[in-house]
């Protein structure tokens, strides 16, 4: 088990990562080497999707085995029962270094992990170092087709029979469902009045019968997302999570940690990744490094990338102190894709038509699936509007939106 004084943790980290990954070798050097891809749903083969997969489970073996795959967890729970300080210890040093891509346990530990921990029977906390040890992987089946924004909306059915339940209807937009061995299942199981009673959360076994997974292509040709079908799916009810009946407070539970995703040290929206990008390619000859419009708008997006950096460590100590994951964590998701899109903007304008139409240069053409995955990153988890109202409305105070 890793230590819980901060100088010996570093130094067991140390040992730990550089005993299994090649650090990564920053700076100028790198300009022109290797693979200059930059957003995490560019297209992939399906064969080259699954080797992906299989890497970033193998790592996440090698790492839950070592002591540092669920380091804030507690140590009943099989987590190392240490602090977000060590976590984000670990996380910063862990950045230095050639990992595989691990994405796709984004959901699965950000928000299925944490709901099945709070809201599970022991069953279903049973499977949580499961997905922490990335045997298992978790996604999240909340939004349908007349469900988003307003999630309360859904219709998927859980129809309760005996002691088990039967779900009907479908969710769309799904990221991971065709990794996914659990979901997160908000069903609605009696039609109330107010449509946020009446809906209840479930853990389902994504291998049940019934259960349909249909990939969507999103428009950089990457496959992320998926519709998902149920067509009379059985669920024990051993396996739900929290009240019948009262799953909206299971699915705030879920968002709030969603929303505190950004603040998790991670660069879940790759604003580190390309903002490094976008200062090298700023070092390179004839590239407007020396453009003080350039520059400025640069240095506005460095001062971003700062600013949520030193929220996200107040965020930690917030948590640290007790303090749930609360609305105010909305601002990370709206600062995130801010901040992404002014980098976005400003590599356009630096690169010009490189940045559609290929011309083989290195370090040009990638952000053109960054650019077509910034609409994405502003509707998911949230849209850009909605993370306004929430900070407005339940954070600042101010006036609700007149209902038409
Ligand atoms: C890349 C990606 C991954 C996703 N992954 C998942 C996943 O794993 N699991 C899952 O359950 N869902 C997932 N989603 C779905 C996502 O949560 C929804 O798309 C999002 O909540 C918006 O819902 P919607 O698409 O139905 O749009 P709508 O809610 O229909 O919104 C349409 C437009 O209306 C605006 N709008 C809506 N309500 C208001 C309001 N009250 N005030 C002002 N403007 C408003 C919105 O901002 C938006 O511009 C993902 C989406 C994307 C893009």
């Amino acid at each position: 088990m890793p230590s819980v004084n901060l100088t010996t943790f570093e130094q067991e980290c140390r040992a730990f990562l550089e005993a299994n990954a090649r650090p990564l070798n920053r700076g100028t050097t790198q300009w022109g080497v290797g693979d200059d891809s930059l957003s995490a749903y560019a297209a992939i083969e399906p064969a080259a999707d699954l080797a992906r997969v299989q890497a970033a489970k193998r790592w996440k073996g090698l790492e839950f085995d070592a002591g540092f795959g669920w380091l804030s967890g507690p140590t009943s729970a099989g987590g190392a029962g240490l602090s977000a300080e060590h976590e984000r210890l670990y996380l910063s040093m862990r950045s230095e270094y050639e990992l595989a891509d691990l994405g796709v346990f984004v959901i699965s530990l950000g928000m299925v992990a944490s709901t099945f921990q709070t809201f599970g029977a022991p069953e279903v906390q049973a499977l949580v170092p499961q997905l922490h040890r990335g045997d298992l992987i978790g996604c999240q089946l909340f939004s349908e087709p007349g469900a988003g924004s307003d999630l309360a909306s859904l219709t998927t059915k859980a129809e309760r029979d005996g002691d088990e339940w039967v779900i009907t209807g479908q969710k769309v937009w799904t990221s991971v469902a065709h990794h996914s061995d659990w979901g997160l299942l908000l069903a609605r199981s009696e039609s109330k009045p107010s449509k946020h009673d009446g809906l209840t959360a479930f853990a389902l076994d994504m291998r049940t019968p019934g259960v349909e997974v249909r990939p969507l292509e999103m428009m950089t040709r990457g496959r992320e997302f998926n519709e998902v079908f149920f067509d009379n799916v059985r669920i024990s009810d051993s396996r739900r999570l929290g009240e019948a009946g009262k799953g909206w407070r299971t699915a705030i539970a879920t968002l709030m940690n969603e929303r505190a995703l950004g603040a998790a040290g991670n660069d879940l929206f790759g604003v580190e990744r390309c903002l490094e990008r976008l200062r090298l390619t700023l070092q390179q000859p004839g590239m407007g490094g020396d453009d003080p419009v350039i520059r400025q708008q640069f240095a506005r997006a460095y001062s971003m990338a700062q600013m949520i950096r030193y929220q996200a460590m107040a965020a930690d100590a917030r948590r640290e102190a007790g303090l749930p994951a609360g609305p105010a964590e909305s601002v990370f998701k709206l600062a995130n894709t801010n901040t992404l899109r002014q980098i976005v903007d400003l590599a356009g304008a630096i690169w010009g038509p490189r940045v559609i139409a290929d011309t083989g240069e290195w370090g040009a053409y990638s952000w053109a699936d960054m650019i077509l995955t910034m609409p994405g990153m502003r509707i998911a988890g949230g849209t850009d509007e909605v993370m306004r109202n929430i900070l407005s409305e339940r954070v600042l105070g101010m006036p609700k939106e007149p209902v038409a």
